[in-house]
């Protein structure tokens, strides 16, 4: 939810349904857009809960301070840390990557360790081939199987990421740099076979036009000041833009439109790992008790990429859990856009259409290590778009 004010959506998304409404006059004429901004046409979202095939649970590996992208010696060995990136990992792994990799490369490395196989151990691999050395990557869980294949696949590079007053000075510019390095990367993956990466619309719809007042939120003292950076990258992912409610097929007073770039994770996943194979790179399957072990593998070169496992690893209690769920429907090819209502986030992908509760905002999940399914609450999202869609305004 990058392509503009990620909190400002989230509220008016969650706003409570307390207006009507606008359902426009039998006789009345619906307003026009201009040519290039019509509506094309939306296939509905077929939301019940019995097409609920699959519900997913993912832990994010937040960090007050940023992610940790910094090296220290372990026995003979250079261990380059690169974990905690929050809600945003998939979005800045190949920025992240890049610069943790810049400080591998002092050494002049030709093996390299990766530790983990998620979003940011799988992209640093691959540069780490880039950049001419021999890697293999150990790991107790390959892609299919880490937290990283949970989750949504947006390009987020700014949620969860760090909180106001915890990032050090320099951080708004190692991240903006992590963020464009990783966007024009990403530029690689889109048009190909498969899907890996696309850009599609999101429409962002609340019980409440522009010039209406919302009821007054009632402050969370608890909320923490989660750092938003988006801003700096705007020439990059765009602004959103206001539609009039009736000029489209959603039952609601307010829409905004943008264009946001997504990751198939599948196919995207399977294409990471292919192109790390066929560049070379070898898989073992191992998990280390300590860091200490670092320090006896052969490659005397480590990059460090374990996620929310490095609280255990490095003993590192500054990543917290922040649980987030998803309940998968039945994929819908012909959806090929996603929609934030009443604070639940639709979003079709090629392998499922994802809907998540989003209500809360940024503090949703803080602090929650518990991986367990709560069908209930995918349940709960599904109906609420359901109820929307039993409302949806044909456009034929
Ligand atoms: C619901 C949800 C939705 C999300 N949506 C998005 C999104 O749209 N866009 C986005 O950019 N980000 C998103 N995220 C965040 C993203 O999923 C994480 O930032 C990312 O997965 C972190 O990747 P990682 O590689 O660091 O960790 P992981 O995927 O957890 O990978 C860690 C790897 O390290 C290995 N490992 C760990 N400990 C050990 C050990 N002791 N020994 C050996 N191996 C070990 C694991 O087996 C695994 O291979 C979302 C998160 C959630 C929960």
């Amino acid at each position: 939810m990058s392509a503009f004010n990620r909190r400002r959506l989230l509220q008016t998304a969650g706003a409570a349904a307390l207006a009507p409404f606008a359902a426009r006059g039998a006789d009345a004429p619906p307003p026009t857009l201009p040519w290039p901004d019509r509506i094309p046409p939306l296939a509905p979202i077929r939301a019940s809960t019995d097409r609920l095939f699959d519900l997913t649970v993912c832990l994010r590996p937040f960090r007050a301070q940023g992610p940790r992208i910094e090296a220290e010696h372990i026995g003979h060995a250079l261990v380059v840390h690169n974990y905690g990136h929050g809600g945003s990992g998939w979005s800045l792994s190949w920025g992240s990557g890049t610069l943790a990799l810049r400080l591998a490369m002092q050494r002049n490395p030709r093996e390299i360790a990766v530790i983990g196989c998620g979003a940011i151990g799988l992209t640093t691999a691959i540069l780490a081939q880039e950049a001419g050395a021999k890697v293999t990557i150990y790991a107790k869980d390959l892609l299919p199987d880490t937290r990283s294949a949970r989750a949504t696949g947006s390009f987020t590079p700014d949620s969860r990421i760090a909180l106001t007053d915890r990032v050090a000075p320099d951080f708004g510019d190692r991240w903006e740099e992590m963020a464009r390095i990783s966007f024009h990367r990403y530029r690689r993956y889109l048009g190909l076979p498969g899907t890996p990466v696309e850009w599609n619309d999101r429409y962002y719809l609340s019980d409440f036009g522009p010039n209406d007042t919302p009821p007054p939120k009632t402050p969370d003292p608890s909320a923490l000041d989660f750092a938003e950076y988006t801003d700096r990258i705007r020439d990059l992912i765009g602004h959103s833009q206001e539609l009039p409610a009736d000029a489209t097929p959603f039952p609601v007073r307010g829409v905004r439109r943008g264009s946001t770039m997504m990751f198939n994770i599948a196919d995207y996943g399977h294409t990471l790992m292919q192109d790390f194979l066929i560049a070379g790179g070898k898989f073992v399957k191992h998990e280390f008790r300590s860091l200490a072990e670092l320090g006896h593998l052969k490659e005397k070169v480590v990059i460090n990429c374990p996620g929310y496992g490095a609280r255990a690893l490095c003993k590192d209690e500054s990543v917290v859990p922040v649980r987030g769920q998803i309940g998968w429907l039945v994929p819908q090819p012909e959806v090929d856009y996603g929609i934030a209502y009443r604070g639940v986030l639709a979003l079709s992908r090629k392998d499922g259409i994802c809907i998540q509760m989003v209500s809360g905002g940024d503090m949703r999940g803080y602090g929650d290590d518990n991986e367990t399914v709560n069908r209930a609450e995918s349940e709960e999202g599904v109906n609420i778009i359901a109820d929307l869609y039993s409302r949806f305004r044909s456009q034929t």
